[in-house]
Order: C-alpha cells, then sequence, then structure tokens
C-alpha cells in the first residue's frame, strides 16, 4: 500500500493546510502518516506548558483519528524546532517508519521559524529515506523507492517579506471538506489562544475561509489546498508528480507557474 506522511511544525497545522490532501489519499487507498515537531506547548495563555502539552497531544492524537492516520508523537517544544542532526536523525526514523512515497511539509518561506525550520528538517529527513550510512535515532532500515516532497502554502499565502506565494498545483478538497474542518475541531484549546495572537474570531472560519481563497485562486474548486513540488534531485529518479497520478481529476496543476518556472522568474 503506498505510503504518505505529512510533517509540519505545530498540533493544528496540518489540519489547516494539508488534511484535505491527506484524506483525499486516504481514500484512494494510501496509508498516511500524522506528525507534529513540536508539542504546542508555548499555543496557551490558560494553561501551563507541562498543561498544554498534555491537552494538546490528546487533541493532535484525537485529529489524527478523525484523519485515520498514524499518528506520531512530537520531538520538541515550540520555539525549540532547530535545524540539528539529533532532531535530523530522530525525524529520519519516523520517516523510514512510513516509507512514505510523499512527503508533505511547510513552504520553504512561512510566517514563523518553527514553521521553516520544520520544513528544512522534513526535506533532509526525506532525502535521507535510502541512505543506511546515515544513521536514524532509534536505527530504522532505509527503503529504496522515490519520494516526492510537496510544500504546502504559507500563512496568509505570502512569504515573511509578503510577497505572495502562487501554488504550483491545486487539490480539490471540497469533498473532504467537513471531516477536515471536523479535525481542525479537534483542537479545542486554539480557539482562545488563536483569537487572542493572531485576532481569529473563529479558527475554524479561518481555515474555511483559507481553503475557499485556494479554491478561488484556482479557478476551479470550491474549496482546495495548494502545494509547491521540490526539485527532485537526490530524492526521486526522474521528475514525478504522485499526487497527480493519485488524485486524478482532483489536481490541478497550474499552467502559469510552470511556465514561469521555466522562464526562471
Ligand atoms: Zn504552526
Amino acid at each position: 500500500m503506498p505510503s504518505a506522511i505529512a510533517i509540519f511544525a505545530h498540533p493544528d497545522d496540518i489540519e489547516f493546510v494539508a488534511a484535505g490532501t491527506l484524506l483525499l489519499l486516504k481514500q484512494r487507498g494510501w496509508n498516511i502518516h500524522y506528525m507534529n515537531v513540536s508539542a504546542g506547548n508555548c499555543g496557551s495563555v490558560e494553561f501551563s506548558p507541562a498543561k498544554a502539552r498534555r491537552v494538546r497531544l490528546a487533541e493532535a492524537k484525537e485529529a489524527a483519528k478523525i484523519l485515520s492516520a498514524h499518528f506520531h508523537p512530537p520531538l520538541c517544544d515550540d520555539l525549540e524546532i532547530f535545524y540539528d542532526i539529533k532532531s535530523l536523525r530522530r525525524l529520519s526514523a519516523v520517516v523510514r517508519e512510513s516509507r512514505a512515497s510523499i512527503v508533505l511539509t511547510h513552504s520553504p518561506q512561512d510566517y514563523m521559524e518553527d514553521h521553516m525550520n520544520t520544513c528544512r528538517l522534513a526535506v533532509t529527513a526525506a532525502f535521507t529515506h535510502g541512505m543506511p550510512n546515515f544513521r536514524s535515532i532509534p536505527p530504522r532500515s532505509t527503503y529504496a523507492h522515490d519520494v516526492t516532497v510537496y510544500h504546502a502554502l504559507p500563512h496568509g499565502l505570502c512569504d515573511p517579506l509578503r510577497r505572495r506565494i502562487i501554488p504550483g498545483a491545486f487539490v480539490n478538497t471540497t469533498a473532504v471538506q467537513a471531516i477536515k474542518l471536523k479535525a481542525l475541531a479537534a483542537h479545542k484549546s486554539q480557539q482562545g489562544w488563536l483569537d487572542v495572537s493572531q485576532g481569529m474570531n473563529s479558527y475554524l472560519a479561518s481555515m474555511q475561509e483559507m481553503s475557499r481563497a485556494v479554491g478561488r485562486l484556482s479557478k476551479k474548486f470550491k474549496f482546495a489546498e495548494g502545494w509547491r513540488r521540490h526539485l527532485h534531485y537526490g530524492f526521486a529518479g526522474s521528475d514525478i508528480d504522485p499526487l497527480a497520478d493519485a488524485l486524478g481529476k482532483d489536481y490541478f496543476v497550474n499552467k502559469a507557474y510552470e511556465a514561469a518556472l521555466q522562464r526562471g522568474l
């Protein structure tokens, strides 16, 4: 059975930008894996770090259950996600366990360092999937099949310098939007936190609006998630697009983006 893994920084990041794609893969017979690198201990103004860790772990496990995804526990705390060798070895073990041929992760450019560091860790952990001389912690056997890395859209659909990020491809999440919403709703503790920290009246409504905005960008789908595909060198033998193969008509390549890549803009 083919397998995909979502590696994101914080509990609820997957539900904002990637859960719809995971659900569609699941419906097509894929094994799906769910990993938040951080415990989410800073995402609260009412709980102590220890309680926030506990509450958010339970919420994330519940969300993974709603998505029918294999849950992988976090590795560290908020704002402590660094591109260091220990984190890389531990994440390499998770990728090897998943045997994933699709790795979904953050945009290389995003509004906060945890997201960007998670992206770097996920990319290199994927790179080591077939590299037996790189030691994972705990030791896990490597695998030889191709891996393709896809980057989600950044928060607010722009980079940290406010530049717009345009998706290279769109996934039609309309049919699974209700389950995506239910999985996000499992992160109950985030209603108060996102209200205080980001002025979101309702984090559920914000996710719906973001999905609708990406759908509008596609000019094709009501709700959508957007992706940019990583260069295949070192990951796969050729320039493949397994999301296109798996999702068929629910996947739409942005031809203008591809043309701009070729022009080097
Ligand atoms: Zn986050």
